[in-house]
Parts: C-alpha cells; sequence; structure tokens
C-alpha cells in the first residue's frame, strides 16, 4: 500500500469518526478503541513477523547444536576404544607374542593382558587378534558391564561374514568411516568404525601390530570391540542433554532419506526429533539414532505474552480514559452545563473559574468578560428604549409600563394615583418664531423643570411626545399635590425663558391637566387594570383642555374613582353589546 493510499484511509477514519455532532465521551471511546485496535494489530505484527521467526530462528540453533553435541559425542565416546587398541597394537609384548612360536609364552600373554578385568577396565567387550593373512590368532569377547558373562562373536567367520575381512587396517574401506580416525601417527595403519555383531550393533577400533617404537615390520593386527548397547547410550545421552535412541535398521527400512552422522547441520524447521544413520563396516546402514529435541514446537503466536501486552495496554487506555474524563472532559461538561443554564434562565451570571485547565480558565474568564460587555449594551438598549432621546427623560414607553403598574396596584391593592398632563403653550408660535432648534432646547429645559419635582423611585415624569408631558405621582395627598402643582408653575416663571410671540405671559409656560384617580374601600375592580390608566388619561386630558380654556399656565384638577371608571366602561358605546 502506497503512503499516500495510507494518508486517504487515515483521513476517510477521521470523517467516519467525525460524521456528526458528538459527546466528549463517545469520541474518547471511539479513539481509544482505534488506539487499541492499532496497537493489538502492531502488537501481533510484531509477534507474527519479527517476535516468532527470531524465537523460531534460536530454537532452531538449539536444535542444530543438539545434533552436532550427538556427533561430537559418538565421537568422543569411540576415542578411549582407538586408544587402548592402539596402545595394545603398538607395543612390544604384542610383538613378541605375533613373533613368538612358544605356546607357553603366547599363552602367557594371552592370561596376563586379557583377563575379564581388563574389558571392564578398559569397557571392552571383544578383543581380536590377527595375522597379516587374517588368520585369528586370538579371540575373546566378555561382555564388561553385566559380570561373567562371556561372549562368542563370531568376527573371525569370514566365510559367514566376508565383509569383516574390512576389519584390517591395511584394506581399503569403501565407504568414509563413520567415527573420525584415531589421530594416531602416519606410520601406524588404523582403522575405526561401527559393525553389525550377533550381540548388536558396535564400535570398533583396529590398529596394525608394531613394535613399541612404531618400526616393524607389520605382524597383524588388533580389534577392540565395544557394542553400543544401553550402558553406551546412556552415557551418549549425557552428553547431549538430549534424549538419544538406537535402532537397527532392518533391509525393509527405507532410510534413503535419512542423513548420515556428521552431515545435515543444518536444519530448515524445528521437528520434535532428528534421526541420523550410522553404516556397517561394509557401507550399509546399520543403526539410526533418533534425537528428541528440547525443543519440537515453534512458539505459539498467541503466546501469553502477547495476551499480557494487550492486557497492559487495555488497563492503560482505561486509565488514561478515566484520567481523560476526569481532568478534560467533566471540566468542559461542567463549563458547557454552566453556559447551557445561563442561557436558558436568560439570567447573566458569572461563570465560577474551579476549572483544573488553564485554557478553561481562560474561556471562562473571556466568557465572563463578554457577558459583562453584553450586560452593559442590553442596559444600554434599554435605557434607549425607554428614555426620550431629545430631552433624556423617560419616553411614553416608559410611562406606559409605569401606568399599566400603577392601575394594578390601584385595582387591587387600592393604592391611589394621580396623572397629570403637560402641555407648553403656545409652543407652535415659539417654533415660528425662534425656530425649531431654539424650541428643541426649550422642551429639553421644559423637561428637566417638570422632572425637578419628581423625586420617588416609582414616580416618573415622561415625555408623551411632541411638546407634550404626562406625570404619574403614587398615593399623593391633595396638599402636597398642590405644591407640586404650584412649584411646577412657579418654577417656569422663574426660569423664565422668553417667549416672544406668547399672549399668555412673556415666557414659556405650560398648561396642566391634573387627575386623581382614587380607590374605593371594600370595591372590588372587575375589568381589566389597563382602563383605570385609559380612563384617567381622558380625565386628565380633558382637564388640561379646560386649563387652555381658561388662559393658560395654570392647572385644572379632576378626580375619578375606581367604581365611576368600571362604570364608564359599561357605558362606553364601544363595549355595547
Ligand atoms: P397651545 O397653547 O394651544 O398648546 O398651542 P400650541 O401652539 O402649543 O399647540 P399646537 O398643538 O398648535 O402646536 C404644537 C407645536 O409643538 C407644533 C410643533 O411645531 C411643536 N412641536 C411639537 N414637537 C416638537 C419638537 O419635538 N420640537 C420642536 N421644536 N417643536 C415641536
Ligand atoms: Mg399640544
Ligand atoms: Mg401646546
Amino acid at each position: 500500500m502506497s503512503f499516500t493510499r495510507v494518508i486517504l484511509c487515515f483521513k476517510r477514519f477521521l470523517t467516519i469518526i467525525q460524521l456528526k455532532p458528538q459527546t466528549f465521551n463517545q469520541l474518547q471511546l471511539k479513539i481509544s478503541f482505534a488506539i487499541f485496535i492499532l496497537f493489538a494489530s502492531a502488537a501481533f505484527a510484531y509477534r507474527i513477523w519479527v517476535q516468532v521467526p527470531a524465537i523460531e530462528r534460536s530454537l532452531l540453533k538449539v536444535s542444530e547444536q543438539e545434533l552436532v553435541a550427538l556427533n561430537f559425542a559418538f565421537e568422543q565416546m569411540s576415542m578411549p576404544l582407538h586408544t587402548i587398541n592402539y596402545d595394545y597394537a603398538v607395543w612390544d609384548q604384542t610383538y613378541n607374542y605375533m613373533k613368538s612360536n612358544s605356546p607357553v609364552a603366547k599363552e602367557y600373554y594371552e592370561q596376563h593382558e586379557y583377563p575379564d578385568d581388563t574389558f571392564k577396565s578398559l569397557k571392552v567387550d571383544g578383543i581380536f587378534i590377527f595375522d597379516n593373512d587374517n588368520n585369528a590368532v586370538f579371540s575373546k569377547g566378555f561382555h564388561h558391564s553385566s559380570d561373567a558373562q562371556g561372549l562368542e562373536f563370531d568376527i573371525a567367520d569370514f566365510s559367514k561374514h566376508p565383509e569383516h575381512k574390512l576389519l584390517s587396517p591395511l584394506t581399503k574401506t569403501a565407504s568414509p568411516p563413520q567415527v573420525q580416525p584415531f589421530n594416531s601417527p602416519s606410520s601406524v595403519p588404523t582403522k575405526t568404525g561401527v559393525i553389525a555383531t550377533k550381540y548388536g550393533p558396535a564400535l570398533y577400533s583396529s590398529s596394525s601390530i608394531l613394535q613399541s617404537d612404531r618400526t616393524g615390520p607389520i605382524m597383524g593386527y588388533i580389534v577392540f570391540i565395544r557394542l553400543i548397547d544401553d550402558e553406551f547410550m546412556a552415557e551418549l545421552s549425557k552428553f547431549t542433554s538430549a534424549g538419544v535412541e538406537l535402532s537397527e535398521i532392518k533391509p525393509s527400512d527405507d532410510v534413503a532419506h535419512i542423513p548420515y552422522l556428521g552431515s545435515g547441520f543444518d536444519l530448515t524447521k524445528l521437528t520434535p526429533t532428528s534421526q541420523r544413520l550410522v553404516r556397517n563396516i561394509d557401507g550399509r546402514p546399520l543403526i539410526k539414532f533418533t534425537l528428541y529435541h528440547t525443543n519440537s514446537e515453534p512458539p505459539s503466536v498467541l503466546g501469553s505474552d502477547i495476551y499480557i501486552l494487550v492486557a497492559e495496554m487495555s488497563i492503560l487506555l482505561l486509565l488514561a480514559y478515566f484520567l481523560y474524563s476526569y481532568f478534560l472532559v467533566q471540566p468542559v461538561r461542567k463549563l458547557a452545563i454552566d453556559i447551557e443554564e445561563m442561557d436558558r434562565s436568560r439570567e447573566i451570571k458569572k461563570l465560577r473559574y474551579r476549572y483544573p485547565i488553564t485554557e478553561l480558565v481562560n474561556v471562562a474568564t473571556h466568557f465572563n468578560a463578554l457577558m459583562g460587555t453584553i450586560q452593559e449594551q442590553t442596559k444600554q438598549l434599554n435605557e434607549q428604549v425607554y428614555i426620550d432621546k431629545l430631552t433624556n427623560i423617560p419616553n411614553r414607553r416608559a410611562f406606559e409600563q409605569r401606568l399599566e403598574t400603577y392601575c394594578q396596584l390601584l385595582a387591587r391593592q387600592q393604592i391611589a394615583f394621580t396623572l397629570i398632563i403637560a402641555d407648553v403653550d403656545h409652543f407652535k408660535e415659539y417654533n415660528d418664531t425662534l425656530g425649531h432648534v431654539a424650541g428643541d432646547e426649550t422642551l429639553i429645559k421644559v423637561a428637566q423643570v417638570l422632572n425637578q419635582q419628581f423625586f420617588r423611585a416609582e414616580d416618573i415624569c415622561a415625555r408623551l411626545g411632541g411638546e407634550e408631558f404626562i406625570m404619574l405621582y403614587r398615593d399623593i395627598p391633595d396638599e402636597p399635590l398642590q405644591r407640586k402643582l404650584d412649584a411646577m408653575l412657579q418654577a417656569f416663571e422663574d426660569l423664565a425663558l422668553p417667549h416672544p410671540s406668547a399672549t399668555t405671559a412673556t415666557h414659556v409656560t405650560v398648561s396642566l391637566g391634573v387627575c386623581k384617580v382614587l380607590a374605593v374601600e371594600g370595591f372590588e375592580f372587575k375589568s381589566s387594570p389597563n382602563i383605570i390608566g385609559r380612563q384617567a388619561t381622558l380625565a386628565a386630558d380633558s382637564a388640561l383642555y379646560q386649563a387652555k380654556k381658561a388662559g393658560r399656565n395654570c392647572y385644572v384638577k379632576t378626580s375619578i374613582s375606581v367604581d365611576e371608571i368600571e362604570q364608564l366602561e359599561h357605558e362606553s358605546p364601544s363595549n355595547q353589546p
């Protein structure tokens, strides 16, 4: 797979996991799962393509070592036989024995040199002496490991076993010896190998008989034999550290595929056993060693270590998941919940800063700052909505809201109020004479003068529109009201804004229409409280009209009670069926 294809696959994977908005936990789970799959795949790939082949190679090496050890052990165990055989052959006593014609001397040699104990101590099972014409001069068999067991080998029976003539060190062997020849001086012919006997396969060693100083002429040869029996095999197994089994080859056995001992050390695959053949003296396969390797099976791909690795990874991922949840997801979720709550309640509250992550604290700080700005802007906007642009006092909307509250208080709690409409006298002429700009400035001053008469937060002085103002006093008794009205007219006199074209006075004046809206003890107001406001405004307007008619720069007071208002409302033509 090319690199660009890998990148494309990765991008596709990312789009799959980001298809739709998801919670932090969902995303976290998916990422953790993806990491787990990637890690497990990587671990298995490493196990299959790197670790298992490496282990297999080293196990194979061990098996090869075991084969080398078998070969080495066989040679090592053959060595003593060669040494003693050589020692007996290249020895003046044997040489003289061969030369001597005295039966007494011969018997002496045979009895003194080859008693049973010699067989035991030398670990030899058969000793044969031949002259140069292959005539057996002496032969004795004695099983060295089982006491008093005489053996009668037919080694010297050349008519039965013509191949035994090959035992002579001077005859050439058809095939290479299985056991490497003893490192004897080149002047002494020797021969070693394996031979079939009636008691089973045996190691043999034969050396030419010479004088101790290796001078001749050669007087024949001595053959030593050691049976490859259970004792031999037990010793061999000690060398190899792996189990070795011996079996004899029958003529019917197909052994063509089995290599000979001393070859085939390079193994290609792990097998429970390896088999190696050993040749008879005539070159035919005689015995088979079966070596049981310590490592017979290649390592399993799903070994316990891979499970432990994956389990460790899972625990780590789980730990990372919980830590990540605790330190990141929970705080972010908390922040989201706080903002959501704020949005739902429409109430701007400062976010708490108890977040364990600097970035979240920054988000909260900036969010609070943003909310502060929004709060400020909302406040300004509200003010603009309820404030008259020109005069900077409450506008008609603000007034209507307050009037509604007052009407409800009157209807439900019998709290009376007074509504006053003020209208600047001859203002059209004022504009006509002094211009609109001057008119606007005067309106601002009129607003200030009127507004000065309102101290209590619940009372209001608003611009109704044009040169008209409207005011509310809550629960004001007659006398203070009187004083307020007088103070208003007096304030304009004191202000003394010149009004050149007025006929009423030389300064700017106002006329006031006043309506006291009275509560009635025990009266239950059943209609909508809004009608109180409407009737009160109509009554104040009518009083204003009276004031204008009365010559302006004055006030006319009227009053109306809630029961009258309800009555009027019922009688109103618009409410008639
Ligand atoms: P009256 O004494 O009967 O009240 O006579 P008036 O001239 O004051 O009343 P009228 O209703 O005939 O005229 C009202 C004038 O108020 C008309 C308009 O030029 C003036 N006016 C209304 N709004 C504004 C404003 O915002 N600025 C200025 N400069 N003049 C305004
Ligand atoms: Mg007017
Ligand atoms: Mg007017």
